[in-house]
């Protein structure tokens, strides 16, 4: 569908300087430091979505009473723009964000912003601010697309009376400075994320305020990440706190269904889709933690990856649960799991051929 939604641009008066920019972008971190501009639209009942602007980056000012503060209605996205070897600037899948943010929108009672418009939206912002997409080897401009309940009411009788959507953007270092190291995961049998008819397959704060408590059980385990388990038997394996799973027996690779608990994570969608080409057989499939830890000490699960935008793909060395611990192979990256972050990171920076269309030219 296309929407006659023309944006409105007011460009900063004060950005920061070259020299400025190049010192953040000689050390970007992760969701620190963010560039000049930022996307609003406005939605209102009635009247639907209004006011398109790119403005400078700056601070909202919002009445204590606006709903997102109290129901946290509100969802996000996650996506990044690449520098690639030849120079262009490009998104990675941006109608499969579109399309996830909408079916988020849905779950949350939110209204769904026509596709073409939110890529427009993250097309205008990183044109604007293509200096800030790094040109250091594997780091990229990450976009924050996001939509927050703006009504100022304290009735939780029916979802707010109108909304406002960003995108801002933040330069991004390689996930991995020092090389691709195994992450440790933790077992979390103590909290559920979600349950079925719950939001767990959208992308809404809600889902990650509950989720804080387990990383801390985590970390305070010695590990570096949770891995969620089904709400009910805590035993079928669903996804990490921010990543997909992937389990490898040999050329087979098997991840969890999406069955409402877990976020369809678009690096997973591509995994399934360019695993087959890569000699390997992708299927969907439940997997339990008692064959994950059997499967691992026979060796026949071979290796174990968690996958998404923000670190591609990472390898798992170890698990750990309140009453077993075991590792994956010889707790090092695998083969499998190279050779796909290799071709995945390939084809986003473009040093490998896009044969599934998934780059976006900005
Ligand atoms: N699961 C969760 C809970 C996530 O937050 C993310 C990151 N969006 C993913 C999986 C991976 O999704 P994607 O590949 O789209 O980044």
């Amino acid at each position: 569908m296309t929407t006659h939604l023309s944006f409105d641009v007011q460009l900063n008066p004060n950005p920061r300087s070259a020299a400025e920019r190049e010192r953040v972008l000689a050390s970007p971190g992760f969701g620190q430091v963010f560039t000049d501009h930022m996307i609003c639209i406005e939605w209102t009942e009635g009247r639907g979505w209004h006011d398109a602007r790119l403005q400078p980056y700056g601070p909202l000012t919002l009445d204590p009473a606006t709903a997102v503060f109290h129901y946290a209605q509100e969802l996000f996205e996650g996506l990044k723009a690449y520098r690639q070897v030849n120079g262009s600037i490009v998104t990675f899948r941006p109608y499969a964000n579109a399309a996830r943010f909408n079916r988020s929108a849905r779950r949350m009672a939110m209204p769904e912003l026509p596709e073409d418009v939110f890529v427009r939206s993250l097309e205008l912002l990183v044109q604007t601010d293509r200096d800030w997409v790094p040109s250091t080897e594997g780091h990229s401009l990450y976009l924050r697309p996001f939509m927050i309940a703006t009504e100022v009411a304290l009735g939780v009788n029916h979802p707010s009376r109108s909304y406002k959507y960003m995108v801002i953007a933040s330069p991004a270092a390689s996930y991995f400075s020092g090389g691709v190291k195994p992450v440790s995961v933790w077992l979390s049998t103590e909290y559920t994320r979600a349950a079925p008819g719950g939001t767990g397959f959208a992308k809404c704060g809600g889902n990650y305020a509950a989720a804080f408590i387990a990383q801390q059980q985590a970390v305070e385990n010695g590990c570096d990440q949770v891995v969620w388990l089904d709400a009910f038997e805590h035993r079928w394996v669903e996804e990490m706190g921010g990543m997909n799973l992937f389990f490898v027996f040999g050329d087979r690779l098997i991840t969890p269904p999406l069955t409402g608990t877990l976020l369809p994570g678009i690096t997973r969608d591509s995994i399934l889709a360019l695993a087959g080409e890569l000699g390997y057989r992708a299927e969907e499939s439940k997997i339990s933690i008692d064959e994950w830890q059997s499967a691992a000490e026979s060796g026949e699960l071979t290796e174990v990856f968690a996958c998404g935008t923000a670190a591609v793909v990472t390898p798992v060395g170890k698990v750990k649960g309140v009453d077993r611990e075991w590792t994956i192979g010889d707790g090092t990256p695998g083969p499998v799991t190279m050779r796909i972050r290799e071709e995945l990171v390939g084809i986003q920076f473009g040093t490998r051929p896009d044969t599934h269309n998934w780059i976006h030219k900005i």
